[in-house]
């Protein structure tokens, strides 16, 4: 953990944070923080800075704050992602965090698996789970935002021409693609498919709706490291 999170909910006082539970037992078993010891830290969707340990018992410890730092800035992009597979997801949501996306869409496709719309993941406060762990490795408090979509059709129809209108949109297909070189400083969309890759009903959609397809090479990449590739690609 390269930055301890904390929410309103932490506060006793402006300047006072009581943390209790799994931070506070990874304070004092983990980091094996002591009386008079300094840490990074930052309050969810606000500002970042130091907390000096007060007191600190395996139940509660007590932090004394000092909030200076804005948090970095995000990356100009929009990530659209075909649902994953739960374990997948897990990791997109915290890697999408780390890396500073700012709005990630999950979308439905004909090869995403139904049952992967169950998971417990998906759940509102599991999935702000995976985004702090993301945050928390990065340093950064703001969390990204999360879009989901079950149906393919209307988010192609209706919302992503709209997501991509006035900026640079793409679809990473692999096949006989140009690859994309360069790099993105402006608002851009990047579009990554399922596990089983999208189906030509779809790669027509999207690129109807303003997506230009791009290859990221020979060799076929998991989902996860598409995403990053391509982060890493393009910024
Ligand atoms: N089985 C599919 C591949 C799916 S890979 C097939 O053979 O077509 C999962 C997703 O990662 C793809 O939909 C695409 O968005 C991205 N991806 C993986 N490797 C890629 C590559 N070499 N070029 C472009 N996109 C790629």
């Amino acid at each position: 953990m390269n930055l301890l999170l904390f929410t309103q909910a932490d506060k006793t006082a402006e300047n006072l944070l009581q943390l209790t539970g799994q931070r506070c037992e990874h304070l004092h078993k983990v980091l094996r923080a002591k009386v008079g010891d300094t840490l990074r830290i930052g309050e969810v969707n606000g500002l970042m800075g130091t907390g000096e340990i007060l007191s600190i018992e395996p139940g509660a410890a007590v932090l004394q704050i000092e909030l200076q730092d804005t948090p970095p800035p995000k990356l100009p992009v929009t990530l659209v992602v075909a649902l994953p597979r739960p374990k997948m997801l897990r990791r997109i949501l915290r890697t999408s965090a780390e890396m500073g996306v700012a709005h990630l869409h999950l979308i439905n496709s004909y090869r995403v698996e139904k049952s992967y719309w169950q998971t417990p993941v998906l759940a509102k406060d599991s999935i702000r789970g995976y985004l702090l762990q993301g945050l928390e490795q990065a340093r950064d408090t703001v969390l990204p935002e999360i879009h989901i979509h079950t149906r393919f059709k209307p988010f192609a129809e209706d919302e992503l021409p709209a997501l991509s209108e006035d900026r640079q949109a793409f679809l990473a297909h692999p096949g006989d693609y140009p690859p994309f070189t360069g790099s993105l400083t402006d608002e851009s969309v990047l579009v990554i498919g399922p596990e089983g890759g999208f189906i030509p009903y779809e790669v027509e959609k999207l690129e109807h709706a303003g997506c230009a397809p791009i290859s990221l090479g020979p060799r076929i990449l998991r989902v996860e490291n598409a995403v990053t590739s391509l982060l890493g690609k393009f910024f």
